[in-house]
């Protein structure tokens, strides 16, 4: 455990076994293990966070957000288990039935729904699951399966992510560009990647990280670099998306910018399939 500690921090160094190593082997253990069962026992869960249209001030998608009912400690959100199941390869069943069933929910939507076909559905890949060889089949196979118009399926990738091994990284979106979707640049800003990256991605949204829309109303330091953000994008045709406003003098800024898209705890929480459905046929207006 020490060793694999060691490595994790970056090699070349020293890790002493100790209770607190020891503690988080058995929690990650019973993480895993718990795991396993979720998805044999369907105690996994999409919640559907709405995204706002700044130009027509109406919902315009929604981004799926995992979690898992566990039978005894609740509702557990991904950042508990994600990079867990990651690291015991169960990212992968757990990805095909986070794209299963969010396509799954975009059908419905879109035929049930009035504006159902001008939806979204944003969906996050993981780092694991870039690699996995049969990504691309899979994720084809499933919007067969689900019927859905692919040109509204929203895939999520982590800046960082990308920034592993950039090469690789355009050749895997590239083949995703083949199937259709849309390909959405997750937590930018996070990653400290070059502005260039944004032209050589295949990619197709920009969702600006919530550490810089946060309190931009108040901060024109950062008001200004999401300014340029939104400016750039625009000028090389993408959308952007501008992540976890929480409150109204940021809205009216990024209003005032002209991001395109807004999501956040102003606007909606993430919520189950239902509640999700319910508001967007409500159709309300910002
Ligand atoms: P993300 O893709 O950047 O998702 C946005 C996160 O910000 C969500 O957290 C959402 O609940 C939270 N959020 C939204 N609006 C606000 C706001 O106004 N204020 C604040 N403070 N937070 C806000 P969540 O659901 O805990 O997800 C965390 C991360 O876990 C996601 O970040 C994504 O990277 C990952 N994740 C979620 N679902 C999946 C999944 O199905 N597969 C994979 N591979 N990763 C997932
Ligand atoms: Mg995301
Ligand atoms: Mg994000």
């Amino acid at each position: 455990a020490a060793l694999h500690e060691a490595k994790l921090r970056g090699r070349d160094r020293t890790e002493v076994f100790t209770g607190t190593l020891r503690t988080r082997a058995v929690d990650r253990l019973s993480v895993e293990t718990g795991l396993r069962r979720a998805l044999r026992r369907d105690e996994l869960r999409l919640h559907y966070q709405p995204q706002v249209s700044l130009e027509t001030g109406r919902i315009c998608g929604a981004e799926a957000l995992i979690r898992w009912q566990h039978p005894e400690h609740g509702l557990i959100g991904p950042g508990d288990f994600i990079p867990i199941a990651e690291q015991a390869g169960l990212i992968i069943p757990i990805g095909h039935w986070v794209l299963t069933e969010g396509c799954h929910r975009l059908h419905l939507w879109q035929t049930e729904l009035p504006n159902g076909s001008e939806l979204t559905m944003g969906i996050n890949l993981s780092g694991r699951q870039l690699l996995n060889p049969h990504l691309i089949e899979e994720i084809g196979d499933v919007i067969d399966r689900s019927g859905i118009d692919p040109g509204r399926l929203e895939i999520e990738i982590t800046e960082s992510i990308l920034l592993d091994d950039v090469d690789r990284s355009i050749s895997v979106l590239e083949r995703l560009k083949g199937l259709g979707v849309q390909l959405a640049l997750d937590d930018f800003g996070t990653g400290y990647s070059s502005l260039t990256y944004l032209r050589s991605f295949p990619i197709d949204v920009v969702k600006i990280d919530r550490s810089f829309v946060d309190g931009i109303g108040a901060d024109e330091g950062n008001a200004a670099i999401v300014r340029s953000i939104v400016e750039l994008s625009r000028s090389l045709g993408l959308r952007c998306i501008a992540e976890g406003v929480e409150n109204e003098a940021d809205l009216e800024v990024l209003r005032q910018i002209g991001c395109h898209e807004v999501q956040g705890f102003l606007l909606a929480q993430p919520l189950t399939a239902d509640d999700a459905q319910r508001l967007i046929s409500y159709d309300p207006q910002w």
